[in-house]
Order: structure tokens, then sequence, then C-alpha cells
């Protein structure tokens, strides 16, 4: 869990890298489903444009057939659950697929660094690879370094959208932090998410160190990429 644009897609993607764990990412399961030219899919793009959370239904539909999907039997869920009414659909997921819940991480960030990264954040239109304009410009304005395709702005990152996106993670999935905070405190771990990525990494396996992962290591990244202890 974590504010928008404290880093969680990118933290649980090296997560899964270094640990062959599959990551269930719902903000991009949501936006895919977003562009079929189905009901749901109109309807939820409507919800991503405006920056408002998508209604759980759509969410634990598109969540339950992600969690088919995986042969891992380690999940990161990035972005659920995200308000009080998911928590109960996330235990009944657990159940079903009997889950052992293991760790449950917050990622904390100031607003006024959230608002920078997001309102600077560039993502390729190809190869998905992500830019700020203020703190990791690409060489050439508005084309990947990598593949040279155009990079897109995200248009629940244009700062009218971003307030509104903080106000609801305030309001809305902050809430659902301390139900876990109180409801199983020895599991549930706060992480600064101010630093650079590579430190808040470190911190992040440190807590799954914590939690029994004495496996974290950095046996599966490709050379120059790790992160984690040697
Ligand atoms: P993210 O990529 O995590 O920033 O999510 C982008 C958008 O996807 C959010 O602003 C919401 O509109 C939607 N979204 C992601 N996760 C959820 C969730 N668990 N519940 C409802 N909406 C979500």
């Amino acid at each position: 869990m974590g504010s928008p644009g404290s880093g969680k897609t990118t933290i649980a993607k090296k997560l899964a890298l270094s640990e062959l764990a599959t990551i269930i990412e719902t903000g991009e399961l949501l936006r895919k489903e977003s562009i079929r030219e189905t009901q749901s899919g109109k309807k939820i793009k409507h919800y991503l444009e405006s920056g408002d959370l998508v209604p759980t239904n759509y969410v634990v539909k598109v969540i339950d057939r992600a969690i088919a999907q995986t042969d891992g039997d380690i999940i990161i869920f990035d972005g659920f659950p995200r308000k009080s009414d998911q928590i109960e659909p996330f235990f009944k997921l657990k159940e079903k697929n009997d889950f052992l819940l293991q760790a449950v991480i917050g990622l904390k960030l100031s607003s006024t660094v959230a608002k920078k990264r997001l309102t600077g954040r560039r993502v390729c239109s190809q190869c998905g690879a992500v830019y700020n304009s203020y703190y990791n410009p690409p060489d050439k304005s508005g084309t990947c370094d990598n593949c040279n395709s155009e990079l897109r702005h995200r248009p629940d990152d244009s700062s009218e959208h971003v307030e509104k996106r903080l106000r609801i993670y305030n309001e809305q999935t902050m809430p659902v932090f301390e139900y876990f905070k109180k409801h199983d405190p020895i599991k549930t771990f706060s992480v600064s998410a101010e630093k650079p990525k590579e430190e808040v990494f470190e911190s992040v396996l440190q807590v799954l160190q914590k939690v029994g992962f004495d496996c974290v290591s950095n046996r599966n990244l490709p050379k120059g990429e790790g992160y984690g202890k040697q």
C-alpha cells in the first residue's frame, strides 16, 4: 500500500524480480481493462481518468482473474485493498485461494514530494520505462531513451487529479492501513518512501527479513541492477 507516487509499483517490480514472485498490479490491470470496448471497460475508464477509485466490484473481478493466472507461490498485491469495502473481499480471496498473509507494507510520502513525482511522471508508450521531468528526465524531451517511442503523461497525473488522488488516499486508503495495523500489528509495517528507490527497496527488504524472508537476495537480478544485501 502507499500514497500515489510512493513507488508501490516500482518497488513491487524489483521485489517480484528478486523473489520470483508474481505481482498483481491493480492500477495497470484496470488500465488494461479500460481500453477494452466493453461496458465495464468504458465505466472503468471514466473512473481512472477522473482520478477516482474504481468501484470495488470491478476491482475484485480483475484481481480474481489475475490470481487465477498466477503460478508462483508468492503474490505481491500492489494497490489492493485500497478502501475499506475491499477489506472483506481481500479476506475472501485469501480464504478461497488458501493464502497466508505475510506482510502489509505501507509506503509513506509527503504530499509535496508526491505531487512532484506524479505531475513530472512520463511513461513510455511502448516499453513502459518511467521517467520524471524533475528528477529523471529523458535525454530528449518526450522520447524514450531505450526505444525512441513517445512518452505519455497519464491523464490522472495532471495537477488537479493528483490533488484529488492524494485526498482520496488520505480519506479512503489510510483507514485500510490503520485496519491492518490494528488487527495484524506484527505483520504491518510503515516504510518511508521519501528516499531514492534503491534505499526504499532496501528498507522493504529489511521488513521482509523481519517476517521471515531470509532468502531475500539479489540472486535473480541482472548484473548492475541489484539492490538487496549480498
Ligand atoms: P495506481 O496505478 O496504483 O496509481 O492506480 C491508478 C488508478 O487505478 C487509481 O487512481 C484508481 O482509479 C485505480 N485503482 C487502482 N487500484 C485500485 C483499487 N484497489 N480500488 C479502486 N481503484 C483502484
